[in-house]
């Protein structure tokens, strides 16, 4: 059973005045008739009937979209105010709301706590100063260190937000970014790679041909390394990529160049991250006993290998050993693989083993374990 949900309120960008290159809020917003308070509880009565009774452990109310603490003093305390009374109630145990770093100070912070605000999660996409300018945030890398620590001395807990590949971005600064974002801090965070919507500066630039997005391969590579370093850190992540939700459509159709957005990104990178675990494992499987060094293990595996392709040739024998990798229910898919990638990349490279994929409760979330196959005769995957 969840054991968490959240009731999300978008404020369309409300009290924004920035134009970030990667945003189409403003344009889509304009087109859209205004966000009332009336809105706010009706949001939250629509959603209440469906959560309430389904024994969660938290029930949230969360305000994104635009800069929430960048509207006036007065909206704020008054969609808040709405927030603030089914927490009291005791139908929703707490209240979360996106904005950006610039839009942090005493008074601000001071509203949020009147309000039962129990976290704030900070915008920041970069800490690198050239990715921040050329994406036209408006501000640079100093005021995200300031704004984080205020957050959290005033009793916080506070969410970072990191987008990947914005113009001007690398590997590196991306994981200069994350790890300072590590260094702040946070209870949870969001990785979002850059999607290029339709109706924003980016999208022109990349029609012109003065941004290049990174390729699928290379956004995988570095958001999987981000992700690990949270994860490591003990920071919760609690998205990653966007939801084809989040992808306002225009008329035209969808709003993303589908080049740059995965429905499935988490899952790329919890399943590359998966791959690396059992191969790490398998390896020390493989090398139990030999006593010999690594490059002779795999030389000697080489030799191995061409050897079981004529065995296993039609015609020939079948020898192989057998492997068993095991994960949660929950983790499951993430070992098969996205469309079985996992599979087929442990049987093209090590054909000189039989695999088999198991489910085993016992194992908590995102943790894998690979052994010798002790049973005989093949069975289906469960
Ligand atoms: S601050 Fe947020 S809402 Fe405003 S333009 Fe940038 S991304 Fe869009």
């Amino acid at each position: 059973m969840k054991q968490n949900a959240i009731i999300p309120i978008f404020i369309p960008h409300k009290g924004c005045p920035n134009d970030c290159v990667f945003c189409n809020q403003k344009k889509i917003t304009a087109r859209q008739k205004p966000f009332e308070i009336s809105d706010v509880r009706g949001r939250i009565e629509e959603y209440l009937p469906t959560l309430l009774g389904r024994g969660l452990s938290t029930l949230e109310i969360a305000f994104f979209g635009g800069s929430f603490t960048g509207i006036p003093l007065e909206e704020q305390q008054a969609y808040l105010a709405v927030a603030k009374e089914y927490k009291d109630r005791g139908l929703v145990q707490r209240i979360r709301l996106s904005t950006r770093p610039d839009y942090i100070d005493d008074r601000i912070l001071e509203n949020l706590r009147i309000w039962g605000v129990d976290l704030i999660e900070l915008g920041v996409q970069s800490l690198d100063p050239e990715v921040l300018r050329r994406s036209n945030r408006g501000h640079g890398p100093q005021i995200v260190y300031e704004s984080a620590a205020k957050i959290r001395e005033a009793g916080f807990e506070l969410g970072i937000q990191l987008m990947i590949g914005l113009p001007g971005d690398t590997k590196e600064k991306s994981l200069y970014s994350v790890r300072e974002a590590v260094g702040m801090k946070p209870a949870v965070a969001r990785l979002y790679p850059t999607v290029i919507l339709k109706e924003t500066a980016l999208y022109e630039d990349w029609k012109s041909g003065r941004f290049q997005p990174f390729s699928q391969e290379a956004m995988v590579d570095v958001t999987k390394e981000m992700y690990r370093i949270l994860r490591d850190a003990g920071v919760n992540v609690i998205r990653v990529g966007l939801k084809s939700t989040d992808l306002i459509s225009g008329k035209e159709g969808s709003a993303a160049v589908a080049e740059t957005y995965h429905p499935a990104f988490r899952q790329l990178i919890c399943a590359e991250l998966a791959k690396e675990e059992l191969e790490r494992q398998l390896t020390a499987l493989l090398a139990e006993g030999t006593g010999r060094p690594p490059e002779e293990r795999e030389r000697m595996a080489g030799q191995e290998r061409s050897q079981v392709r004529e065995r296993t040739a039609p015609g020939g024998g079948n020898s192989r050993r057998r492997v068993l990798f095991s994960s949660c229910g929950e983790s499951f898919s993430d070992m098969i693989g996205n469309r079985g990638s996992n599979r087929a990349y442990f049987e093209e490279k090590y054909p000189e083993l039989l695999f088999r994929f198991c489910r085993d409760d016992s194992l908590g979330q995102e943790r894998y374990r690979a052994e010798w196959d002790q049973r005989t005769g093949r069975r289906p995957d469960r």
